[in-house]
């Protein structure tokens, strides 16, 4: 007696189907699970055992088999307990013979036999349709998710009973509600009519989100680094229902189940502790998950306090910001996440927080700061865009009216469609005009520029001209661009 039903699992973020064949034959009764399974889906044996038991099923008193295909992909967590309780029942004759072939069964079993959430349903019901698969069974709690996936018709179910009446037609599917595109998330970050004063900064911060360009404030604590570097979601443009999907796909993975899906069009901000470990950073883990920089993907990464992180916590960040993608190599297996994200850093000059400063007198050491330097500088450091220096606020400051984030992002949206109509893979100083040419070319030999310094200048002031509405990469744009950099 065999059966074959479908379920999946995730590698990365992205869902492959895996079928679980079950084969009931003579023999001394026992249970085993092969192809690759992880502790927790070993543990399945007990759930699906008790789970068949209290919903009113009898245990087939034969030698079981369950073996997970394809062999050489490791499949984790309990999403397979559905799959595998179904199997079993029409491998001994309870459900009709190949009703279970193209249905995508997903779902944790308790010991009752109710259906519990699982991780990760979006990447998996999304493979499923492009295996072919039009049906799906999943549990009440990701309906939402389920039921987003064009071309899979989506069924929820309570317990173990309901998926049995459903698929032997005794009983009515529940057809779920799909999530819903929000716009919801721009109250959830600060609004830049809170910032006072630092015109500099709020400019730089523009500049950021026009180009995606990364970012750096530097100044003494309490002059508004952390509140200014959280308004930048807010005038990031919304995101694409498309990119909504793909951010929704991370947190379905990164979040368990727990919970209704959330398509948020608000690029999402993340703001890590400085205690954070590598693989809380870009990933990984015995079991892989992903990390903040891939939940901040098509959003803001917000590091502050940077030189407090580890050096190499910075270090292995470059990599996923160059390239847009994790990579990760575990036990012969590699998962890739995504990583586009703009990144956000904040610091002060010196471990005292006021060298420089108007407020107060700097009590560092020479050698504390060049110490302090040495940690902020490097690799890193070479690929922020913008460096902008925030000194503390003046009284004056605290009646200026400013700008509301509405304001700024609709400019940001405008320079943003313009850039985007006009090719800049190739930007180079051929691009700029004659006067423009010659300041990059002074500034270069003065401050003894590197060569990505001088591409980054180029791509900065290409973003001013935008913003200025400006075809040509003029003079006053290059010199505005060449502002916003510090020598840390
Ligand atoms: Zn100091």
């Amino acid at each position: 007696m065999f059966a074959v039903a479908k379920a999946a699992t995730v590698l990365g973020v992205n869902g492959h189907i895996v079928d679980v064949e079950v084969d009931l034959a003579r023999g001394l009764p026992s249970f085993e699970i092969v192809g690759l399974p992880d502790t927790a889906l070993r543990e399945s044996r007990q759930r699906v055992r008790a789970a068949l038991k209290n919903q009113g099923y009898a245990f087939p008193m034969h030698r079981l088999t369950v073996n997970l295909a394809p062999g050489n992909l490791r499949k984790t967590g309990s999403a397979f307990d559905l799959a595998i309780a179904l199997g079993i029942l029409a491998a001994g004759g309870l459900i009709p013979e190949n009703r279970l072939q193209d249905v995508l069964v997903l779902g944790e079993l308790s010991l009752d036999g109710k259906i519990r959430g699982v991780g990760g349903v979006l990447p998996m019901a999304m493979a499923a349709v492009c295996e072919g698969i039009t049906e799906a069974l999943v549990p009440v709690d990701n309906g939402s998710e389920a039921g987003l996936v064009q071309g899979l018709s989506a069924v929820v179910v309570q317990d173990l009973a309901e998926a049995v009446g459903v698929l032997t037609g005794c009983r009515s599917a529940a057809v779920p509600k799909p999530a819903e595109f929000l716009e919801t998330g721009y109250s959830a970050v600060n609004d830049l009519s809170e910032v006072k004063g630092q015109l500099t900064a709020r400019r730089a911060l523009e500049i950021a989100a026009a180009g995606r360009h990364n970012l750096l404030l530097v100044g003494p604590p309490g002059c508004g680094k952390t509140m200014l570097a959280r308004c930048l979601p807010g005038i990031l443009p919304p995101l694409s229902n498309q990119e909504a999907v793909e951010v929704a796909r991370i947190y379905s993975v990164a979040n368990g189940g727990l919970g209704q899906l959330k398509l948020t069009l608000a690029p999402p901000f993340r703001s890590p502790h400085h205690s954070s470990t590598k693989a809380g950073i870009i990933g990984g883990g015995l079991l892989p998950h992903p990390g903040e920089v891939t939940l901040a993907h098509r959003g803001v990464l917000f590091l502050d306090e940077v030189g407090e992180f580890g050096r190499s916590v910075l270090d292995v960040l470059r990599q996923p910001l160059e390239d847009g993608v994790v990579s990760l190599v575990r036990y012969g297996y590699s998962v890739k996440y995504p990583s586009e994200c703009q990144l956000v850093m904040a610091a002060n000059p010196c471990p005292c927080g006021f060298l420089g400063s108007s407020i107060k007198e700097c009590t560092c050491t020479g050698r504390e700061i060049a110490a302090y330097r040495r940690r902020l500088s490097g690799p890193l450091l070479d690929r922020i865009d913008l460096q902008v220096w925030m000194d503390a606020l003046k009284p004056k400051d605290y009646h200026t009216k400013q700008e509301s984030s509405d304001k700024v992002r609709k400019r940001v949206v405008a320079a943003r469609k313009a850039g985007d109509n006009t090719c800049d893979t190739n930007l180079g100083p051929a691009d700029l005009s004659a006067c423009a040419r010659q300041i990059l070319e002074t500034a270069a030999e003065r401050f003894r520029l590197s060569a990505r310094a001088v591409q980054k200048t180029i791509k900065v002031s290409r973003t001013v001209a935008l913003l200025g509405q400006s075809c040509q990469i003029g003079a006053e744009h290059v010199a505005e661009a060449l502002t916003y950099r510090l020598s840390l």
